[in-house]
């Protein structure tokens, strides 16, 4: 039986927001397909091999618990580096976006991120993004979910996870959202992300099973349930106005 193992980092910290429904999603379809789903939890001082990790999570928090989180993560920083560069799978959702960055400048004062982007994030004074999202991604499908940051991230020539066709985005311009690099998916989508887009979650699976060669095809779900919640959030999105602090539109 093919094993998958899922790394969830700092979750006594980082869950925002329900983020631990994206390991929940990933746990469940992988089983629904017979494939064996192993969950490590990392927290406060466990050691950090990603050596045989197909997923990881690293999750939205505070301004507060992300400097813990960032601190403790640093001495793995070779670890994490190491994983991307060889095309592991990880989803950094919003806090967990900003760390990935050279540094993140809040009301707490300058923090230096884990910089393994060169991209950097600063509180904004327009106030939060918070509200719905809706963006096109170039995997082919469309994502939805639920934003709340007052970071405002600006990329600095990587490649944003997708354009925004609702919502906020990065820098609050609703422009862009996101990083994408590699098999590293980085948004400020909270929602849970996964389980309102369940391709995405099928996405990271079919790329992990890839990358330790196996290449079997994904056998089918049924998400209609899902399908039709996003169609109606993408429709709701479509006619809401909303006033947006950093740009008049
Ligand atoms: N502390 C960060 C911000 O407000 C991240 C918040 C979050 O993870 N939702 O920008």
């Amino acid at each position: 039986m093919t094993s998958f193992h899922i790394v969830h980092l700092y979750p006594d910290l980082l869950n925002l927001y329900g983020d631990r429904g994206n390991i929940m999603v990933m746990e469940k379809r992988c089983r629904w397909r017979g494939i064996e789903a192993i969950l490590h939890t990392v927290n406060g001082d466990d050691p950090l091999d990603l050596s045989t990790a197909d997923f990881v999570l690293l999750g939205g928090g505070s301004d507060k618990e992300q400097a813990i989180v960032c601190e403790t993560l640093m001495q793995f920083k070779d670890e994490l580096a190491r994983y991307i560069d060889h095309g592991g799978c990880l989803l950094a959702v919003c806090g967990g976006y900003q760390l990935l960055g050279t540094r993140y400048s809040s009301a707490l004062g300058e923090l230096n991120g884990l910089g393994l982007f060169e991209f950097e994030t600063v509180a904004g004074k327009g106030g939060r993004c918070i509200g719905n999202v809706v963006i096109d991604t170039d995997l082919g499908f469309e994502v939805v979910g639920f934003e709340n940051h007052g970071g405002l991230t600006y990329l600095h020539g990587q490649h944003p996870f997708g354009k925004i066709r609702y919502g906020y985005g990065n820098d609050g311009s609703g422009m862009d959202e996101g990083l994408h690099e590699k098999n590293c998916i980085a948004t400020y989508i909270h929602g849970p992300l996964l389980p309102k887009n369940p391709k995405l979650a099928d996405h990271f699976i079919a790329t992990a099973l890839k990358r330790k060669g196996e290449l079997t095809p994904l056998k089918t779900l049924d998400d209609t349930m899902e399908e039709e919640a996003a169609k109606i959030m993408i429709k709701r999105c479509a006619t809401e106005k909303k006033e947006n602090p950093y740009i008049s539109r």
